[in-house]
């Protein structure tokens, strides 16, 4: 029987598949919302879905900002796809909520691998809390029995691993099971298969997957600024025709074009150029690219670099000793206080871009700080994105430097030091255009986000006029099977739980 979403693909055409049914207009089903509001449909499609499609469980961040994860299964094997963690200003820790957790344990021997993108926060976030959950000695909830298994494979890129190891080691986590793949390779898991494609985004190693399950072939692009078609591995799985791409939707609802990272620095440079005094900047721990530009940039203009934060001096030293960066910035790591150098020859680089109260950008903003007091004639550069809900203590922190007369460099200052690690409309459509699935699912954004990449996607602007995609609404907490008429709804076993939001409310 054919359900409501699941009408034949026509290209050339923009049909309007919604999908759950219960995420009809705006706004984003959460977890059990789907479930609970249409059982009528999941009763029909459970008689009449075939065995062998594969299941994906949208867990986090189809429909919600942050985080990302989720589940792909067939035949009874389950991979898990990145696990981030919740961010919170009152979180002592980014968190996985507890029924994700759960779920995934209840799964058992039956989760095979855990495959991830890339290494930021809202993606490998969780996976120490999962792997500790799994763990024989953990809070686990592993059915196999067998105290010896190794538990579920984890796959990613060198870097992507190193960075998710390092979280386990801070956790006090051991696993034992971790296998770095580079773009080209492809490993099966089971009945599934994965092949790495190198996409830009702002974090070495970053990769897309090609999913194949039997015959169907699903392209999920992770995080991306762009990709390069032309690449070999690209070449390779486009030469086949893709069902399903989920595309990264993060900014769908920009009209400007990205600028390049080189760009970025370009602007950069120039402003750090008229700063007379010391030049303060701030910038995400995990944006290496970035980091190395301000190097070279103070490098350049004679200044010596300092670095202030746990987690920005934790990121280089692992980037020094993996290539990422040249040897000869290992000089930034030298423990000596800025207090001492002439402030024409600094350049300090400080975490807590995000004005969090214990962070070393605010505490020299107030005059906090043990290594520097920043003075008239200095000069900071927030080269970094306001995370949505830190604008007032970002605003505060602002306001105090301004106020010891330190010329503020940022996006609402006029000067570019920042660009976005996610596709703007133009990548995303050329993503669209390469790919050319048979099926589009938005994936990683608000609703907003979602609505304005399928819409993106439906209207064909900027494609071939063959290649509009059947378009579908996929959110949160709406397990679906892939088929080749187009996603379907379907129960999964053990029953899929409610989830809360960290407010303890139930997400939307
Ligand atoms: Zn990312």
């Amino acid at each position: 029987m054919e359900s409501p979403c699941c009408k034949p693909r026509s290209r050339g055409r923009k049909p309007r598949q919604w999908f759950p049914l219960a995420a009809v207009g705006k706004t984003p089903v959460g977890f059990g919302g789907g479930l609970l509001r249409v059982p009528w449909a999941i009763g029909v499609i459970l008689a009449s879905m075939p065995s062998q499609d594969p299941i994906m469980v949208p867990l986090q961040g189809l429909g919600e900002m942050g985080m990302h994860s989720f589940a792909i299964g067939q035949g009874g094997s389950w991979v898990l796809v990145d696990l981030g963690a919740r961010f919170s200003s009152g979180d002592s820790r980014p968190q996985v909520p507890e029924p994700i957790l759960s779920w995934l344990c209840s799964l058992g021997g039956q989760l095979r691998g855990i495959v991830l993108t890339h290494g930021h926060r809202d993606h490998i976030g969780g996976v120490a809390d999962l792997l500790d959950r799994l763990s024989p000695t953990g809070q686990g909830e592993r059915t196999s029995g067998d105290v010896d298994a190794p538990g579920p494979t984890v796959y990613g890129s060198r870097w992507t691993l190193t960075l998710t190891r390092r979280l386990c080691e801070q956790r006090g986590v051991k696993h034992r099971s971790w296998k770095i793949v580079a773009p080209g390779d492809r490993w099966v898991v089971d009945r599934l298969a994965f092949t790495a494609l190198p996409v830009e985004h702002s974090i070495p190693g970053a990769h897309a997957l090609l999913m194949e399950a039997g015959a169907m072939r699903i392209v999920h692009t992770g995080d991306f600024s762009g990709h390069d078609h032309q690449q070999e591995t690209w070449q390779a799985v486009l030469r086949k025709p893709t069902d399903y791409l989920l595309s990264d939707s993060t900014n769908a609802t920009r009209q400007d074009d990205r600028m390049t990272e080189a760009q970025v620095l370009a602007h950069m440079g120039r402003a750090a150029e008229t700063v007379q005094g010391a030049v303060l900047a701030t910038t995400f721990a995990s944006h290496v690219e970035r980091i190395r530009g301000m190097l070279e940039i103070a490098e350049r203009l004679g200044r010596r670099v300092f670095l202030l934060g746990r987690s920005l001096r934790e990121q280089v030293t692992l980037a020094l000793e993996q290539g990422h960066l040249p040897g000869r910035f290992r000089t930034c790591l030298q423990q000596a206080s800025a207090r001492h150098m002439p402030p024409h020859r600094l350049w300090i680089v400080a975490s807590g871009s995000q004005g969090d109260v214990e962070g070393n950008c605010r505490r020299l903003g107030l005059g906090d700080h043990p290594h520097y007091v920043p003075k008239e004639g200095d000069g900071f550069i927030y080269s970094a994105r306001v995370i949505p809900g830190y604008e007032p203590a970002v605003q505060a922190m602002w306001q105090s430097f301004e106020e010891r007369g330190v010329t503020l460099f940022s996006e609402v200052t006029g000067h570019a030091v920042h660009t976005s690690g996610h596709a703007y409309p133009r990548a995303q459509r050329a993503m669209i255009r390469d790919v050319a699935p048979a099926h589009f699912i938005a994936v990683h954004g608000t609703g907003a986000h979602l609505e304005a990449h399928a819409a993106l996607a439906e209207t064909g602007r900027g494609l071939e006029s063959d290649g509009v995609p059947a378009v579908h609404r996929v959110y949160t907490g709406a397990p679906m099977a892939f088929t080749p008429r187009g996603p379907v709804p379907v129960a999964v076993q053990p029953p899929f739980p409610p989830v809360c939001c960290p407010q303890g409310t139930p997400h939307p």
